[in-house]
């Protein structure tokens, strides 16, 4: 299967899952995942008419994504992964969302760019679903703190949340969690649901489903 294939599949598969749901959100995106997959591919992805994708290192970003910009402007790029705070400046140049805003520290870095003159992107926060100590995000009985400081004193764009459930759960309980801190906070977006689980996602209300291997193949192990 080709890259084009790939990606017609997915969002047929993606349509089929919206009409299934009882509750769909208005529209669900699909945010390709490039994360190790050469600018070829991405090119590939583009020609098909994919213009949203997701990375989740800054570096590896700044390496494909600025020539690609440049060239299709309607590109859109998220990043996915955690934000250290010394790479805030290059990634709100960069991207036009950051779905892993997960702490005070990284909204104040955000801010602080914003009062330099830096562009400032949408913004979603990352909830720990699983409460996983190793993993990135807020907990989740603290999601509320984080969302209003960010929203609401610092006046940031914070407009959805992402989650990445446990490999080893059922990830149905953690999207229905999302959903429900989505609701309670009035933000519109919910970024949920990868390759294995993206149609659960949308039963649930994802708006943005982040897929990688379905599209660009297995990605080399790290
Ligand atoms: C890699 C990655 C994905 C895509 O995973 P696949 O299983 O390849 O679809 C989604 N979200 C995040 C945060 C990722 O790092």
């Amino acid at each position: 299967m080709t890259i084009a294939e790939n990606l017609q599949a997915i969002v047929a598969r993606i349509d089929a899952a919206r009409k299934a749901a009882v509750n769909p959100a208005p529209a669900t995106h699909l945010v390709a995942v490039s994360k190790t997959v050469p600018e070829v591919g991405v090119r590939e992805a583009i020609a098909a008419g994919q213009l949203l994708f997701g990375e989740n290192r800054v570096q590896e970003a700044q390496a494909k994504f600025p020539a690609l910009k440049a060239e299709f402007p309607g590109i859109e790029l998220h990043l996915i992964g955690p934000l250290q705070t010394n790479k805030v400046r290059e990634a709100v140049a960069l991207f036009d969302c950051i779905q892993t805003l997960d702490r005070i520290r990284l909204a104040d870095a955000i801010a602080a760019e914003r009062a330099r003159g830096g562009k400032v992107p949408r913004l979603f926060v990352q909830v720990n679903t699983g409460e996983e100590p190793q993993k990135a995000g807020v907990l989740p009985r603290e999601a509320g703190e984080l969302i209003h400081y960010a929203r609401d004193i610092l006046k940031l764009p914070v407009e959805g949340l992402m989650c990445i459930p446990p490999v080893e759960d059922d990830a149905a309980p953690h999207f229905a969690l999302l959903k429900k801190l989505a609701d309670e906070h009035g933000l519109p977006f919910l970024s949920m649901g990868m390759s294995g689980d993206f149609e659960l996602a949308v039963k649930f209300g994802a708006t943005h489903v982040r897929v990688g291997s379905a599209i660009f193949g297995a990605r080399p192990s790290a």
